[in-house]
């Protein structure tokens, strides 16, 4: 069966309430007909990078609560989880093992041994691709007192799986299955691009060793029903081939590609995109991450990405900065912009129900994060806190918070957007781009006689939908 057309809500499984099943309560009161799907961000125990460190994908934090609250939440809702395949926690099992018996350990060779690799030279060392600010090493001790050192691509804690073993293939088979079993039917392949290891290269996304990497987990994937979501941030031409090889590709370009279209009232860029966006992608315009900017170079020009890096940029906190010393296709060296949707749109209500309402139209599947859903602002105290860029987009709401929020009349008119995308059966048809003029965007869907049309104006931000109606079949408009 595949995947519910319908909007998934990106969560945590904290941060709407305490736990899993105050998000259930949570959903259950306010968002019961907006949503089909969620992607509820990692539940696993972890100890580090807000879940993405887990120790085992076979527990839920107790915190968080249980497999029965995922499973109740499964009932009802495609059930996305991530599948951390590139890393696995220091704490975990099976890193802890290796730690007492060092190369004896049975898990010795799900880790990837620096001193293998054979000599690593400064130049080779620039190439690749890195998320710190030092090389993807880390040492460790083992309990004999001797020494080795283990590639570890993200923070000290999240130790690198090695793809060149069968025993890492073994490992991901069998949490596929596991979380097949408790009714998940797509995977999240969360950084798969940094599987690839090959000194010399970047060891990012080095082809076509990850296409196999890729293939392989979707073939696992789908002998058990489920369906798999690669997550990358670069050139967009890797989401098209993701969607070549069968899988659901993020459409990370269309966050700044819309910031820019409703920033400069300008939508040519963006309908050169949705003409040839693939089909069954999975589009965004907020994550748990930042607003990514490689994901938008060859959509925007150099001189557009850099208007939206300095509009957004001045209402953000600062930006995330790629730390790879031979990428080739950069414009300046911002990785992300750390802003909540709402504040990069100037908390605009108009202008932030226009970008939901092209998002909800565009091909795919669309994902709307909690903090996006709530027009949530940047919260500083929560990122000075953590010392977490990201933070500033990662709110934790109580449940009389999100109650509150709910009330706020863009967030009355996003969950009414959200209930007519869940709802009407055009969007199960085609989907067409209309013509307009280059300072507004037509779309439509069309499945037999049943129709959705949307029409922005970007310099008034004015959202029309016009509908057949699905009792009456008369045409029928909303004002968004
Ligand atoms: C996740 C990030 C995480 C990283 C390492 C990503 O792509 O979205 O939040 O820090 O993978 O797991």
């Amino acid at each position: 069966m595949p995947l519910t057309n319908k909007i998934q809500l990106i969560a945590y499984p904290d941060r709407m309430g305490a736990n899993l099943a105050d998000l259930r309560s949570v959903i259950d009161r306010h968002f019961a007909r907006a949503i089909g799907g969620i992607h509820i961000l990692p539940p696993y125990p972890s100890n580090a990078d807000g879940g993405f460190s887990p120790l085992t994908h076979k527990e839920i934090d107790p915190r968080h609560g249980s497999w029965a609250d995922i499973e109740a939440l499964a009932a009802r809702y495609d059930i996305c989880l991530d599948l951390t395949l590139n890393h696995i926690s220091d704490q975990s099992a099976e890193f802890q093992d290796f730690i007492a018996r060092g190369h004896q350990s049975e898990h010795a060779e799900l880790f990837v041994h620096v001193d293998q690799l054979g000599p690593i030279s400064p130049d080779d060392l620039a190439r690749i691709h890195i998320r710190k600010e030092k090389e993807p090493f880390r040492d460790v001790r083992f309990a004999d007192g001797s020494t080795g050192q283990v590639w570890c691509t993200f923070t000290e804690h999240q130790i690198d799986l090695n793809y060149s073993s069968p025993k890492t293939y073994a490992l991901m088979e069998d949490t596929i299955a596991f979380l097949a079993a408790r009714g998940v039917r797509l995977l999240r392949l969360d950084a798969f691009g940094y599987t690839t290891k090959k000194i010399g290269t970047s060891c990012f996304l080095v082809e076509p060793d990850v296409y196999d990497i890729l293939k392989w987990i979707n073939g696992v994937a789908q002998e058990h029903g489920v369906e798999t979501l690669p997550e990358v941030h670069d050139h967009a031409s890797f989401q098209y081939a993701i969607a070549l090889h069968g899988m659901h590709p993020y459409g990370f370009a269309l966050p700044p590609l819309l910031l820019y279209t409703l920033l400069d009232n300008n939508s040519t860029y963006l309908k050169q995109w949705l003409r040839m966006c693939p089909r069954n992608q999975v589009t965004v315009l907020d994550t748990h991450d930042g607003i990514c900017i490689p994901d938008v170079e060859g959509v925007l020009p150099k001189a557009e990405i850099q208007a939206v890096i300095d509009n957004v940029g001045s209402r953000s906190a600062d930006p995330i900065l790629r730390r790879s010393a031979a990428n080739v296709h950069t414009v300046g060296a911002i990785y992300q912009l750390t802003c909540t949707y709402y504040d990069a749109l100037k908390r605009n209500d108009d202008a932030y129900i226009a970008a939901r309402a092209i998002q909800f139209f565009a091909p795919g599947i669309p994902q709307v994060y909690y903090v996006g859903l709530l027009a949530g602002q940047n919260d500083p105290e929560l990122m000075e806190a953590s010392g977490e860029l990201r933070d500033i987009n990662r709110h934790h709401y109580t449940l009389a918070e999100v109650d509150a929020a709910v009330q706020q009349p863009v967030v009355r008119r996003l969950i009414a957007l959200m209930e007519f995308r869940c709802s009407h059966p055009a969007f199960d048809g085609v989907f067409h781009l209309m013509y307009s003029n280059d300072s507004s965007v037509a779309m439509c869907w069309r499945n037999g006689e049943m129709q959705a049309e949307l029409f922005v104006d970007l310099n008034f931000k004015k959202t029309t939908i016009r509908y057949v109606d699905v009792k009456s079949k008369r045409w029928l408009s909303l004002r968004a």
